[in-house]
């Protein structure tokens, strides 16, 4: 499996980082973590076709992490159009989180609501499941981000005898924990800045780096990879806080770096 980062940014817009967006391409098939703001213009630069993409996973609805969803289709529709040689025929599955459908439904009506897709579009929600889709494994858990607003879901898949977890946002919970377990890769948002992490102390809604260590660390992950990165200058910083929970292998990416597991 090959993971491309396309943005390891936040919602704080910056021209060196995108929003959370993530490939993780396997033999057969191409797989999007998350479609924020910037994904669309990061897929183009690294040479995707959209009509590549075989499934999108959606861990929370924050536009940081859902933005370039509706324009993702509102594309693949218009170029069908368009360029009729080049219309979408194989399916798209959309993955999301409890209640994801009807939050769908909504942005489609709001932002793109013709419907003449060449394709199906087949939408699953998830809480805690275990399912096999094109030959891969996937499994989730839901995790704690902003429960009071919605909720998140994390996803891991197994797929040539390699396995890769990601979770959104979240805040430290046991259920990362349990489905990391034992993985190849764990890609984690775990970087709030470490002075105000000291200064306000374990934040409700995200990792700091030393807690995504320690999950890292309790789940005996290979390689923790952070993203949501608040400001590129923390880098060492990150480093050694993650180093005082998790001795094994992390890495801070810079956007449209690839990794292979
Ligand atoms: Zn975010
Ligand atoms: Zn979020």
């Amino acid at each position: 499996m090959k993971l491309t980062i396309i943005g390891s940014g936040t919602a704080i817009i910056k021209k060196e980082r995108r929003a959370p967006c993530f490939l993780l391409e396997t033999k057969n098939q191409k797989l999007l973590f998350d479609c924020g703001w910037g994904c669309l213009s990061g897929l183009m630069e690294i040479g995707i076709n959209l009509n590549e993409i075989d499934q999108i996973f959606i861990s929370h609805s924050h536009a940081d992490h859902l933005a370039n969803l509706i324009p993702l289709l509102q594309s693949i529709l218009v170029t069908g159009v368009y360029f009729p040689q080049k219309a979408r025929k194989k399916d798209l599955i959309i993955h999301g989180y409890k209640g994801f459908e009807k939050d769908y439904q909504s942005l489609r009506k709001i932002m793109f609501p013709e419907k003449q897709e060449t394709y199906r579009i087949i939408i699953r929600e998830h809480t805690n499941d275990k399912e096999k889709t094109n030959n891969l494994e996937i499994e989730t858990k839901e995790v704690t981000h902003v429960p009071q607003y919605f909720p998140s879901v994390a996803y891991r898949i197994n797929s040539e005898g390699k396995s890769f977890a990601y979770s959104g946002d979240c805040n430290y919970n046991e259920n990362i924990i349990i489905l990391a377990e034992n993985s190849d890769l764990l890609l984690l948002d775990g970087s709030v800045p470490v002075e105000s992490f000291r200064k306000h102390g374990p934040f409700l809604t995200h990792l700091s780096p030393f807690e995504a260590g320690k999950i890292a660390q309790k789940a005996k992950v290979k390689t923790l990879v952070l993203f949501h990165f608040y400001d590129i200058s923390q880098k060492s910083e990150i480093e050694s806080e993650v180093g005082k929970s998790f001795p094994g292998n992390l890495i801070i990416p810079d956007d449209l770096q690839q990794i292979i597991l």
